[in-house]
């Protein structure tokens, strides 16, 4: 009966003595019965009160303090002042313009940057929590913001703690708590209150679980005490808020911006002494190399790299794959190696039973059941598991039958279908004989034993991977008695249904007088009877085997590593195509134990599959890999793989069945576990590193022309060719719109046949800086060229005519950069729509700042005839056909990496 709920207290500060409390007692208190849990309407009702179970994030800047962070660059600051000066003394448009053109500037900065943090934000709220809840008798799902205090949690191993939890039952259950007091030894739990009036250390306040700390090992049941803030995890958390959330790539640009600057600064400072030399009014000279420092200072690189990785990330979730950290998007691309699970993640893992076979009999489901051995080993597999009844009934009404749907690891799940399919079923199994103890799976020891009520003692049923049940077992079960086991030739069965790609499980039980000891559990699974052994079929995912081709084309080695049978993996690799013969070299967990480093680090360079290996050797296997040079993306679900996750360079956890444990140690969560949604991952880490080169390689040429014009005109006796004016206009239209739109670009062809960059390898690199300089230099040279004919020519519009060819070979080069190999003509105009509108956009608004009178004075121009705008449109098409030689000229020299069909050695 539930007991009558007192209203829970409001002003909610949490019970800070629940340890010394008793669980029920507590319970009772918080108005909720354990084996049942909150009505949904009480926990709606209560959430009201308490709020979210939530932290606040700190870090988070709101929208007045991004803005402000847009007028804090130094440079910016000197224009303002510089602009106020100017208007002091001379025209107060120019000052105004300026002012303008610096709010501007701001805006598109803050739009960015919003941007940039409504992606990562959208991102974070999928990566949130979840937690298992117990509420009006069902088992639920549901986010971890929404749990209040008086919920039923279920946890077992690999979750993450959701709120902070008075332990009401457990099963063996450890608990990592370092994330909370720094202690790396995991925590055995209990249940009992404890006792004593000194405070106790929260490491020491064994029947709690905290938020945030992480189940390694077994099952509990745990009442919520606190929730959000009011969790030891919220007292702490202002200091837990350190995270460091630039990339390597913006540190190096960050780093680079600064000794770019320096530069920069130099030659403005020259700009203004030469030009004050010849003669110039020190103001205009002034504000001249103040407006170049401001536009050619790559101050925002580091931000637009942002932009554009968060726009990355938040494309890439709609392939499937979530990026838990920013830097990964960027290094994505570098990938060699991919270690993956085979189970769910290169096949379905939606397993069914395929046959059960008990004392040389086979059954399979369908059929009737043979033997009193086939009876009992379904009664073994459903009640020694761990699947959970979810919309716990089935209702009846004369017509219709709502079947049950199970909740759980889907080799467990296949098993009760199983039992179901031979007249067995799990709820009424359990009902008759709930487990009374139980010694958990865990994938070192690969079985699991629970204990049963049965007659007057108990009964203990084994089930895991037939090496490690077999050696246990030292008869056979029958109705009648004991009966003689030939373990060799059921082994050899199983060897057998694994070669078929089949996965074994063999059942076993033993007779218990006493419950043993639970310290003693892992022992007493010895002198087991045999029942039989079920085979299991996981069919591999249609698409997974185009996805390893894809990754072999790309550059990419695919390994399996399993814990599953080498029989079995090696039948599903062949089938996948990641190994090509029958007899491929499978290393398997003990031979792995047994190499020394080094010889391991040459065994990696063959092996394409490890089966029967434990989660630990998981990280030996990086390690290796990496001692080679590999870049590692490893996958993993469980908490044992968490370590691995964390030393590959990209660790990538399952989002559907995976532990939190996982997905909290790795950079990368696939939201449908599948192995082809890595491979897509890697190709928009390509696409977008791709793009970012090519903003960069945008940005930097047109700044470098800017510096070129100004900085040659002088050396060639020309006058200044731009008014600061003009040269804010160029940087706010060039680098706003037409930058960003270059996120849009698509993959270039051929993105996966070329081999994995190096790691290292600089944003620069191929030529780069080369091409910076030179063709920042062609545009510097044919603004000057114009300068230079129209003022020889008596073109009284010279300066209006540079301004222009400055802004339009902006224009043009963007539009020839779009590939780094391949002709615009071959891309297509409509294939980056955003560009072309942005271009047409940049275009109308030069062409307004000419000819709209108004803006004739604010700017300082004049409306050009035909035929000068003519040659100011000349002048930007050279600088597009000088590029557009300059990409076929790499094309013809490095035909071989582009060669589609040539898979790397
Ligand atoms: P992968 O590493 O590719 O995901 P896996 O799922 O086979 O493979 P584990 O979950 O570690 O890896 O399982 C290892 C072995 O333990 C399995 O091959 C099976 O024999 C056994 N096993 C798996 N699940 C259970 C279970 N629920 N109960 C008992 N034994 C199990």
């Amino acid at each position: 009966m539930v007991p009558e709920a007192p209203a829970p207290r409001s002003g909610i500060p949490p019970p800070d003595n629940a340890h010394l409390r008793d669980a029920r007692d507590l319970a009772r208190e918080q108005g909720v019965d354990p084996r049942t849990g909150l009505h949904d309407d009480e926990a709606a009702q209560r959430a009201l009160q308490h709020g979210a179970n939530e932290l606040q994030d700190h870090s988070r800047r709101g929208p007045l303090a991004l803005l402000a962070d847009q007028f804090k660059d130094f440079m910016v600051l000197v224009l303002l002042g510089a602009a106020i000066v100017s208007g002091m003394v001379g025209e107060l448009t120019d000052t105004l313009v300026i002012l303008v053109i610096v709010v501007l500037n701001a805006v598109i900065g803050f739009v960015q940057a919003w941007r940039a943090d409504q992606a990562m934000a959208a991102l974070r709220q999928l990566a949130a929590a979840h937690a298992t809840v117990l509420r009006g008798g069902e088992v639920q799902v549901v986010p971890a913001s929404v749990l209040v205090p008086g919920d039923i949690v279920l946890l077992e191993a690999g979750n993450q703690i959701p709120a902070d939890l008075r332990l009401i039952e457990i099963a063996q259950l450890q608990v990592d708590e370092s994330a909370l007091t720094g202690e790396s030894v995991t925590v055995a739990k209990q249940t009992d209150a404890l006792t004593g009036d000194a405070p106790l250390a929260l490491g020491d306040r064994v029947n709690m679980a905290f938020k945030g700390t992480t189940v390694t090992h077994g099952r509990a049941r745990g009442l919520v005490v606190a929730t959000g803030m009011h969790t030891e995890l919220g007292k702490v958390a202002a200091l837990l808020d350190t995270d460091d959330r630039s990339t390597p790539l913006q540190r190096r640009l960050a780093a680079f911006g600064k000794r770019l600057a320096l530069a920069v600064l130099g030659i403005c400072a020259i700009v203004f002494v030469v030009g004050v030399l010849r003669g110039e009014a020190p103001l205009l000279m002034a504000l001249t190399a103040i407006s170049l420092a401001v536009a050619a200072i790559p101050e925002a690189l580091p931000a637009v790299v942002t932009v554009l990785l968060a726009l990355g990330a938040r494309r890439m979730v709609a392939i499937n794959a979530l990026v838990r950290r920013l830097p990964s998007v960027e290094t994505l691309g570098s990938v060699t190696t991919i270690c993956t699970d085979k189970t769910g993640t290169l096949t379905q893992n939606r397993m069914h039973a395929e046959l059960l076979l008990a004392q040389g009999q086979r059954w399979t489901p369908g059929d009737p059941l043979p033997s009193a051995v086939h009876a009992e080993t379904l009664r073994a597999a459903a009640l020694c598991n761990d699947a959970s009844h979810q919309g716990a009934h089935d209702e009846d009404d004369g017509h219709t039958h709502v079947p049950a749907t199970w909740l759980g690891d889907p080799t467990e799940t296949a098993l009760v279908l199983a039992a179901h399919a031979g007249g067995f079923e799990k709820t009424e199994l359990d009902a008759a004989q709930p487990r009374v103890q139980e010694q958990p799976f865990d994938s070192g020891r690969k079985r699991m034993t629970t204990f049963h009520k049965e007659g007057a003692g108990f009964v203990a049923y084994t089930k895991g991977a037939p090496e490690s049940v077999l050696p246990r077992c030292t008869a056979q079960w029958t109705p009648d008695g004991s009966a003689p086991l030939d373990s060799a030739s059921v082994l050899a069965s199983a060897d057998a249904l694994a070669a078929q790609g089949l996965r074994v499980l063999a059942l076993a039980r033993r007779n218990h007088p006493r419950l043993p000891d639970t310290n003693a559990i892992d022992a007493v699974e010895s002198q087991l009877e045999l029942l039989g052994l079920i085979a299991l079929i996981d069919p591999p995912r249609p698409e997974a085997k185009a996805a390893v081709r894809d990754c072999i084309t790309a550059g990419i080695t695919p390994v399996m590593i399993t814990g599953d049978h080498p029989a079995t993996a090696r039948a599903i690799a062949r089938r996948l195509g990641i190994v090509g013969s029958s007899d491929a070299p499978v290393l398997t967990g003990v031979e792995l134990a047994e190499l020394d480093t080094a010889t391991l680090a040459q065994r990696v360079e063959q092996v394409r599959i490890y089966a029967r290996v434990d989660p630990a050797q998981k990280i030996r296997i990086v390690e290796a890999l990496q001692a080679r040079g590999h870049f590692v993306a490893m996958t993993g679900d469980g908490v044992n793989d968490a370590p691995a996750l964390k030393r590959a360079d990209i660790g990538v956890a399952m989002g559907k069945n995976g532990t939190d444990v996982a997905r909290e140690a790795s950079s990368l969560v696939l939201l449908d576990d599948n192995f082809a949604t890595i491979v897509a991952a890697v190709k928009e880490g390509r696409r977008i590193y791709d793009n970012i080169r090519k903003f960069v390689r945008y940005a930097m040429t047109g700044n470098s022309g800017e510096i070129w014009t100004i900085f040659l005109a002088p050396l060639l006796t020309l006058p200044i060719p731009l008014l600061p004016i003009h040269i804010l206009w160029v940087n706010l239209v060039t680098d706003g719109l037409p930058g960003l739109a270059l996120a849009a670009e698509p993959a270039e062809r051929g993105i996966m046949q070329r081999p994995p960059r190096p790691p290292t390898e600089s944003l620069f690199a191929g030529g780069m800086w080369q091409s910076i300089l030179g063709i920042g230099l062609l545009i510097g040279g044919l603004c000057l060229a114009v300068q230079a004919w129209a003022i020889a020519t008596g073109h009284a519009h010279w300066q209006t005519m540079v301004f222009t060819v400055l802004t339009l070979s902006q224009m043009t080069l963007v539009m020839a950069i779009r590939s780094e190999t391949e002709p615009l003509w071959r891309l297509g105009l409509a294939s980056n729509r955003p560009l072309l509108g942005a271009v047409l956009l940049t275009f109308a608004l030069q062409m307004a700042t000419i000819y709209l009178p108004w803006l004739n004075p604010i700017f300082k121009t004049e409306p050009l005839s035909a035929a000068e705008l003519g040659i100011c449109l000349a002048a930007a098409m050279v600088v597009y056909v000088v590029v557009e030689l300059e990409k076929a000229w790499r094309r013809n020299r490095r035909p071989a990496a582009m060669a589609p069909d040539e898979p790397p050695a």
